[in-house]
Formats: C-alpha cells, sequence, structure tokens
C-alpha cells in the first residue's frame, strides 16, 4: 500500500475524517509524499500541460506585459520580478528572454521565485541558470523582501486548497473525506452557521456542492496589500469562473486523463477552478485596483500573439511552423484554454491600465 494511503487511513482513524481543505493540502503538499514534493507532473509524460510548456510565445508576451507595467511604474531603478508555483522555470525563463529588449528594464529587476517543491525548484534553478535577474527562491510569498513587485501567477490558485460545502436538508455543511474499510468516501460534517453562508446559496438545491479556499483568500490579500504598500501589478491567470455560485470542480488529473480526486492521495494532480469574482472582490477590499477577468484568448491576442507567431515562422521549419500554429489555437481558441482560462490584473490604484486590460475600464 502507498505510504500516503496508510497515513491518511491512520490519521482517519485517530482524529476521525478530514476536510476537503486538509485531504487537498495533504494530497499536494505532504512534505514527505505530497504530489508536488515527490516529482516534476508537467509535461507530455507527466499528469498535465501548461500554457508556457505549449509555447514560447507565453512567456515572451507575460515578459513583455511586465516590462510595459515597469515603465507604466515610471521605471524605478529597482522591481522585483516575482513567479509563485513557477513550474520548471520556463515561464521565467521566457519571459526574462523577450523582456530584455526593453532598456532598462533587465538591469532593474531581481527575480524571486516562490516555490515549495525541491523537485522543481532544481528544474527552475536549471532553467535559469544563464538568465539575468539573479533569482532567489523563497517558500512564501511573504518571505520576498520589500519593494515594488510585478507579480506572475500562472495555474498558482488552482493548486491551493479549497474547502467544500455541501447543501443537505436545506443546511450547508462541511464536506469531509472518510475511509469506510476499503476505500476513501465523501461525508458530511459539521453544520455551518448560516451567518457565514452568502446569499446566493440560498436557493441552491439539495446536494449541492460549494468551493472557497481560505488559501486563496490569503495569498490574494497578501499580494494586494503588497501592491498597494509598496507599489507594483500582479497577473493571475487560471481556470475559472467570473460569476460566484454553487458548483464541484475539484478535480484530479493523472497522465493527461481526469480521475477520482479521493484515488491515489499523492500519486495525481488535484485542482479547483478559481472564483475569480471571490478573487477580485478580496483584492479590492485590500484596497487595489483590480482589471477583468477577461478570457486568456483576448488577453493574448491583445498582448500581440499573432505579431510574435508571424515573426517567430519568419524562420521556422515547415514542421516548426505547424507547431507553432497548434500552440497558438491551443493558448487562445475558445475551444481550447482560451475562454476557459481568465486573466485578471492587480495593481497599485496609481497606476494606468496594464496592457491588455485598457479596453476592460477599472472596477
Ligand atoms: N506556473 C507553472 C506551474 C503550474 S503547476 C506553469 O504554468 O507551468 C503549480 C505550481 O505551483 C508548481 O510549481 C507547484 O510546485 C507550485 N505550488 C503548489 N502549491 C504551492 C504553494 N503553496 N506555494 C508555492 N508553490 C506552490
Amino acid at each position: 500500500m502507498p505510504r500516503l494511503v496508510k497515513r491518511l487511513q491512520e490519521r482517519i482513524r485517530q482524529d476521525g475524517p478530514l476536510t476537503v481543505e486538509q485531504w487537498m493540502a495533504a494530497c499536494l503538499a505532504d512534505p514527505q509524499d505530497g504530489y508536488y514534493m515527490t516529482r516534476d507532473p508537467l509535461g507530455r509524460a507527466g499528469d498535465f500541460i501548461t500554457a508556457p510548456e505549449i509555447s514560447q510565445m507565453f512567456g515572451e508576451l507575460l515578459g513583455l506585459w511586465a516590462a510595459v507595467v515597469w515603465q507604466g511604474m515610471g521605471s524605478p531603478d529597482a522591481v522585483r520580478l516575482v513567479e509563485p508555483g513557477p513550474g520548471r522555470g520556463t515561464l521565467m525563463r521566457d519571459a526574462l528572454r523577450a523582456a530584455a529588449t526593453v532598456p532598462g528594464f533587465t538591469q532593474a529587476l531581481s527575480v524571486h521565485m516562490v516555490e515549495t517543491s525541491p523537485v522543481l525548484r532544481r528544474a527552475q534553478q536549471a532553467a535559469l541558470a544563464d538568465a539575468p535577474g539573479s533569482a532567489r527562491w523563497h517558500e512564501t510569498l511573504a518571505e520576498v523582501p520589500d519593494g515594488p513587485a510585478i507579480i506572475l501567477a500562472n495555474e498558482f490558485l488552482d493548486a491551493l486548497p479549497v474547502r467544500q460545502w455541501v447543501s443537505l436538508g436545506n443546511i450547508w455543511h462541511e464536506r469531509m473525506v472518510d475511509h469506510d474499510g476499503r476505500s476513501f468516501i465523501y461525508a458530511p460534517g459539521a453544520a455551518l452557521d448560516p451567518s457565514q453562508v452568502p446569499d446566493f446559496l440560498e436557493s441552491a438545491p439539495e446536494g449541492s456542492v460549494f468551493e472557497v479556499s481560505p488559501a486563496v483568500e490569503a495569498v490574494t490579500g497578501g499580494i494586494a496589500a503588497r501592491l498597494c504598500a509598496q507599489g507594483g501589478a500582479a497577473l493571475l491567470i487560471d481556470y475559472g469562473h467570473t460569476e460566484r455560485g454553487h458548483g464541484e470542480t475539484l478535480q484530479a488529473l493523472k497522465g493527461h486523463r481526469f480521475a477520482d480526486p479521493l484515488a491515489e492521495p499523492g500519486e495525481q494532480d488535484l485542482t479547483a477552478h478559481v472564483d475569480f469574482a471571490f478573487v477580485r472582490d478580496i483584492a479590492h477590499a485590500a484596497g487595489a485596483a483590480t482589471w477583468g477577468p477577461i478570457t486568456q484568448g483576448a488577453l493574448l491576442e491583445r498582448l500581440g500573439i499573432a505579431a510574435r507567431a508571424t515573426r517567430l515562422l519568419l524562420n521556422a521549419s515547415k514542421a516548426q511552423a505547424e507547431d507553432i500554429a497548434r500552440a497558438r489555437t491551443r493558448l487562445v481558441g475558445a475551444d481550447d484554454m482560451g475562454r476557459l482560462f481568465k486573466a485578471l490584473a492587480l495593481t497599485h490604484p496609481a497606476l494606468p491600465a496594464p496592457p491588455g486590460f485598457e479596453m476592460t475600464g477599472e472596477d
């Protein structure tokens, strides 16, 4: 029996069922056996693929986004370029290469990677070995030293644990994970205090599930407070929804296929869609200006993915040209990532609209 299965069974036997939040945290981040602690999950041979791994255009356009934001900040002498959850370091490597074309930006920036996985840290160190910005690594965003910051986060918020509530007999309960002697199963937990339950959940049908992430709340609140106090901007890209509501989005991926989130703890990726309306509200409450969310497709089109692809095609072989066209469709296509993925920008309230969000207006 895998070690994490045994340890989670034992923990449930001793202390009772876990919340879904505790389950997700243990599966992903257990220091010995958590999914991210033990492997590089990205790429064809792994469990899932992300935008920067699909094409260099993604990181390049985000690097130029960061450079233009820096200019909008008045081109300060020192700015921190921060990436939480940087995977293999591909996005940052591509971003730094593209941003080097903007005079002065490379000299002003210092790179800060926020990563808990020792395996992925090693991959990131290799990816950035020759890159400018003398990258440093941190366990949490709070450890990144003070100063104006530009923060890029792709598929980071979706990896943070969610609580699930389930509606039973018109009362919302915490949803738990129990073990029935054979497998892990969902079970209802304690009833929630009705004053905690937002109004839009009142008419949800019996058995509905609602997800809320204290970790997303803490991270977003922390980023927004930092930007307000010290200047800068953040770009958060993830799959998610723009209207608040009930619905279960916790999902497992293994070998590029959907799997049961309660099966094989520590051996498959677990994510939940990001509630962008919630993220925007949290950031707003902390004093940041918020822009969007807009779709990833709209963002990349406005940042000039068409021109970038045309430029790359100039030196491409036939096979490379097909790859570039395919990658572009995957990133912006409405049936691919273009619509499901959303982008939300947060800025210090005095900053102009960040690139791609000019037509959106500030909230
Ligand atoms: N942004 C990358 C990787 C996405 S996968 C890309 O687009 O390819 C999620 C990343 O978040 C991984 O690097 C994972 O190790 C990291 N991660 C997950 N939980 C984290 C946490 N609490 N703090 C810091 N990094 C975390």
